[in-house]
């Protein structure tokens, strides 16, 4: 494989900017969401069905749907900035088959939301990835699944490793690739490799788990739980709540959950025909359209108790859940991301800006200046 394309000093500076830029929204996006449990944090949007692959392991697509209309796409987008949604992010099927694409990434954020896309890379150019700069789109994430193409799925390294370069070179936005280790991945040496050629790039690296043809989630073996370790101690920045995950921790284990999923109101999925469902692996519940999708539908929602929370996967949910369990147990909720104590009970440091923040902003360390930073914070934020 080639090494890293160099991107021009022009294109490395925009990258900077829209990099601070995004950092400064993120962190306005948490505030928000710290503030107020009344509006989705995040929303997935399908805007087409339809997917030029057919992994085996996927029933998210199909080889025959018209993209949704732009005109349609567009009033959903302005329906969930109604309701305050901080994060839109936009999937399929394979959503660059949608010829509007840009004009949707767009509106996302014309509304001042962070617009977030999945793709399997294989249609990207270098010219539609400068039209997706143009548009502002903050993040891709692709998922690279295997080093060669196998009968199981196409989005392997091999044949990507060619878009990836294109990335690195054009994209002005966040690439995430994605690996994953578990039931279905027969090599899981494979998802380190994909990692390794991701930071080499100069892109940002994440590693799931996947469950079982049943859907079920099996302990990880020592290789497996390896290379999830080795994965995230690439990643950059080191510091980050995908890499602090409690429940990915549990799972790795074969250990239930023991959470609350606010779906329906913190997270919404919102499939090809504008129904609101939980999440994408929760279709039908609630199943109202999005358009008549009310402030008390959310609340309701809410805090409906669902039965598949011990051993789901969607980590975008239940770091929405941390969030949440943050703003009302803050000590509680730090202690379970950053324990401080090790498995075997030998004390450990929390990460420096764990430290900071606790400092600044919990009450124990001084009411007056808890209060005086927490201010001065939602004023640079503008948050009022
Ligand atoms: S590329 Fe994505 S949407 Fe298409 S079949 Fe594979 S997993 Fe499903
Ligand atoms: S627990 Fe997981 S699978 Fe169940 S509704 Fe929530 S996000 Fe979806």
């Amino acid at each position: 494989m080639t090494s890293k394309a160099a991107p021009s000093r022009k294109k490395t500076l925009r990258r900077a900017l829209k990099r601070w830029h995004r950092r400064y929204r993120e962190a306005r996006m948490v505030a928000l969401a710290l503030r107020s449990p009344n509006h989705p944090v995040l929303a997935h949007a399908v805007v087409i069905r339809r997917c030029n692959l057919a992994c085996t392991y996927c029933n998210e697509f199909d080889d025959f749907s018209k993209p949704v209309p732009t005109e349609e796409m567009l009033a959903r987008i302005d329906r969930l900035a109604a309701l305050g949604t901080t994060v839109i992010t936009l999937t399929g099927g394979e959503p660059l088959l949608h010829p509007e694409l840009e004009e949707i990434v767009r509106r996302v954020r014309r509304h001042g939301i962070i617009a977030v896309m999945v793709t399997n890379g294989y249609l990207l150019t270098a010219e539609r990835i400068e039209r997706l700069n143009r548009a502002g789109l903050d993040e891709m994430q692709i998922s690279v699944d295997n080093v060669q193409p196998d009968e199981v799925s196409k989005k392997s390294l091999k044949v990507l490793d060619q878009k990836l370069q294109m990335l690195a070179a054009h994209a002005e936005f966040q690439v995430n690739i994605h690996s994953v280790v578990g039931a279905c991945t027969e090599h899981p040496q494979e998802a380190l490799t994909i990692a390794r050629r991701a930071i080499e790039l100069g892109l940002v690296s994440s590693a799931g788990i996947v469950h079982d043809a049943s859907g079920s989630i099996r302990p990880l073996n020592e290789e497996q739980r390896g290379v999830i370790e080795e994965i995230d101690r690439l990643r950059k920045p080191r510091f980050s709540f995908a890499q602090h995950n409690p429940f990915r921790k549990n799972l790795i284990h074969g250990l239930p959950n023991d959470w609350h999923c606010t779906a329906g109101g913190r997270h919404l999925y919102i499939c090809e025909d504008g129904l609101v469902h939980y999440c994408m692996a929760q279709r039908g519940f609630p199943g109202i359209p999005l358009a008549q999708y009310s402030r008390e539908d959310m609340a309701r929602e809410s805090k409906t108790k669902k039965s598949c929370t011990p051993y789901c996967t969607i980590f975008c949910v239940q770091r929405v859940a941390l969030l949440d369990h943050l703003r009302e147990h803050p000590r509680q909720a730090l202690e379970q991301i950053f324990p401080t104590r090790d498995d075997s009970g030998h004390p450990r440091r929390q990460p420096l800006p764990v430290r900071v923040l606790s400092a600044l902003f919990l009450p124990s360390h001084g009411a007056l200046s808890g209060r005086f930073f927490q201010k001065a914070a939602l004023r640079i934020l503008k948050i009022e």
